[in-house]
């Protein structure tokens, strides 16, 4: 029957239901509206139960007030026989309604809001967030982006759950006491009135600074986890370079920070409960000065002290605790806000409105006047005119820096042109959606970090649905079947089932790289670019792998980069580039033969033979 209840409950919300298409608004209101309105029966839910608990609270006071009222007018032989209906009334507000809405409120709360709420706002905002740019994500820690993302959901809930109680207790309690008070003697609320003005005082003081200390608290924290993280993922680095030492400083500094940021809040939060302290007993002290002075005057009666005063203190109670949730719930709108810095962004990079799919017949590329420089001055491409055939072969070489890698990711669409346009077959790419364009280019780089998953995923990962046959005759077309037979995980998974360790980290680099190879076999794509495809491995292997990837290219129009020159001597076509210019193109025979660039570092890397 409860556990009926809680199903009921939990299917209110789906935590990973569809997000909205548009990323999340950056305003705080719009931004938690964007969540809260996929859920808007709850969210009344919520507040009325709010309402109804409070309400519901203080007919404590009223009811222990009354009875004192029963005792002091009737006579002990006649108190049940007259006063029974009340009693009852009394007996079933205690009894049945005010633990039945407690308990509508409490699964509102933990089985409606409590894991649904979170995980529904953590996947919408992984959601939006995973579809930002790759350079969206190289301008910023890993780290951060994930506890930002991790600490929205609880953060949001908490606040609207924590709001909905703090609110209305405090605002139905305090409204429903001046109406108790008011049918016993108007003057006994005035006490509780001045109260409320003051508490209001005090609040416009102290919610923004809370909310700012609250806000600078969070960034801190986001900004060491993003250290701490980075330091984990780059721990080799660490290691190698012998600089726990620095790593501990810089990461210390983050904590020092942190811990100042965390110190003024903590200050901000004691000074704030400090004063509400004073303001609650000054309150009491009033109340109980009131009440007696009015009942020695004869001007109220006994119940009437007995009930103004428990109200007083509960109301006193209650701002004490609302206080304390009123930090609670700038703690988890500072921690709202944080996360808004990576939740809601705008999307970098969106396709074109309206952009079709990439048709790629023969698989033609044409750079025209291509102009880029990442947004700085001095530019890295400049002016780039290449035409590449359907089918043709293209190596593209030049010095470390002279823009090659640049080159292919403005074709994979990761970066637009500044000036001049990419088209593919005639189609100008920044028109076309990028999932289709990136759909129809194969791409193997230079360091291929795999997912934390089995061999078999990471290869069927070129195309979803391939299979068991498919993904075992990529792996042997990369040379990768042999390497794949012997693995076993630390699990005692085998072969194609063994998973690799995070980003591939228990394979070699040249293992990893004909993992990547044989994706892209699989992908079959129209386009392939090679990015210092085979720099990782030895030169068996290479000539192995490099045979097949002859193979691979039959018919397809490649575009591969490497600094050997030995490995795309054979190709089409090869462009030089220097400094984001192209300086000179032509077969490896021609450029040879030209003495120019190309032939003076051919002749170095061979030991000082020009020849092919
Ligand atoms: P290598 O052979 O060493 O891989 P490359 O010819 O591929 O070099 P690119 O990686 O295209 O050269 O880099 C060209 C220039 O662009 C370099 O000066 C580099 O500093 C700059 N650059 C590369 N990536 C970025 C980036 N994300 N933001 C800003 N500048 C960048």
């Amino acid at each position: 029957m409860l556990n009926r209840l809680f199903t009921t409950f939990e299917r209110l919300v789906d935590p990973t239901g569809p997000a909205p298409p548009e990323p999340p608004p950056s305003g705080l209101v719009p931004f938690c509206r964007y969540f809260l309105r996929q859920m808007p029966g709850l969210v009344v839910r919520l507040f009325v139960g709010g309402f109804a608990v409070a309400l519901l609270d203080t007919a404590i006071p009223i009811t222990i007030g009354r009875l004192t009222g029963l005792l002091s007018t009737s006579p002990p032989a006649t108190l049940f026989a007259e006063a029974w209906p009340q009693l009852l009334l009394m007996a079933v507000i205690v009894l049945v309604v005010r633990p039945g809405t407690l308990l509508l409120q409490i699964l509102t709360i933990n089985q409606a809001l409590g894991p649904g709420m979170a995980n529904l706002i953590r996947w919408q905002s992984h959601f939006h967030v995973v579809r930002q740019s790759w350079s969206w994500f190289q301008a910023d820690f890993a780290g951060r982006i994930a506890n930002r993302v991790m600490q929205v959901g609880p953060s949001l809930r908490e606040s609207l759950v924590m709001s909905a109680d703090a609110v209305w207790y405090l605002l139905v309690y305090g409204a429903s006491a001046m109406a108790v008070l008011l049918l016993f003697d108007a003057r006994l609320i005035a006490p509780i009135a001045a109260w409320f003005v003051l508490y209001g005082v005090l609040m416009r003081l102290f919610v923004p600074l809370l909310r700012d200390s609250s806000r600078a608290v969070s960034e801190q924290r986001s900004l060491l986890t993003g250290r701490v993280v980075d330091a984990y993922t780059n721990i080799l680095t660490v290691k190698l370079f012998a600089r726990a030492q620095d790593e501990d400083d810089f990461v210390r500094a983050g904590f020092d920070e942190h811990t100042q940021a965390y110190r003024a809040q903590t200050r901000m939060m004691t000074r704030w409960v400090a004063c509400l302290a004073f303001l609650n007993a000054s309150l009491l002290t009033s109340m109980a000065g009131l009440s007696l002075w009015l009942w020695s005057r004869g001007e109220i009666a006994v119940d009437s002290v007995v009930t103004a005063m428990p109200l007083a203190w509960q109301l006193t109670n209650m701002a004490g605790w609302v206080g304390r949730s009123i930090t609670g719930i700038f703690e988890n709108i500072g921690q709202v806000q944080d996360a808004m810095r990576s939740v809601a962004q705008p999307r970098t990079m969106p396709d074109a409105p309206g952009a079709g799919l990439l048709q790629v017949t023969g698989g033609g590329i044409a750079f025209e006047r291509v102009t880029f420089g990442y947004g700085s001055e001095r530019g890295v491409l400049h002016g780039i005119d290449l035409a590449i055939r359907p089918g043709e072969r293209v190596g593209l070489v030049g010095p470390s820096g002279a823009g090659k890698s640049t080159l292919v990711n403005l074709l994979l669409g990761f970066h637009r042109p500044e000036a001049g346009r990419i088209l593919i077959d005639g189609q100008d790419i920044a028109l076309v959606t990028q999932e289709s364009l990136r759909h129809r280019i194969g791409m193997v780089t230079q360091d291929t970090s795999l997912l934390h998953r089995s061999i078999r995923e990471n290869i069927a990962y070129g195309r979803p649905g391939a299979s068991e046959a498919e993904v075992e005759d990529a792996a042997r077309r990369a040379h990768a079947d042999a390497f794949i037979m012997d693995l076993e995980d630390w699990q005692g998974r085998r072969g194609y089932g063994a998973h690799v360790g995070e980003r591939g980290v228990k394979l070699s680099g040249g293992q990893r790289q004909r993992i990547a190879i044989a994706r892209v076999v699989l992908k079959d794509a129209p386009i392939l670019v090679l990015d210092e495809a085979t720099s990782a491995l030895d030169t068996e292997v290479e000539a192995a792998i490099q045979e097949q990837l002859e193979g691979l290219m039959q018919g397809r129009t490649v575009i591969a980069i490497a600094h050997r020159l030995s490995t795309i001597a054979r190709m089409d076509r090869l462009v030089m580039l220097n400094a984001g210019r192209i300086v000179e193109q032509g077969t490896h025979a021609e450029l040879l033969s030209r003495g120019g660039p190309y032939a003076r570092a051919w002749t170095r890397q061979s030991g000082g033979f020009a020849g092919a």
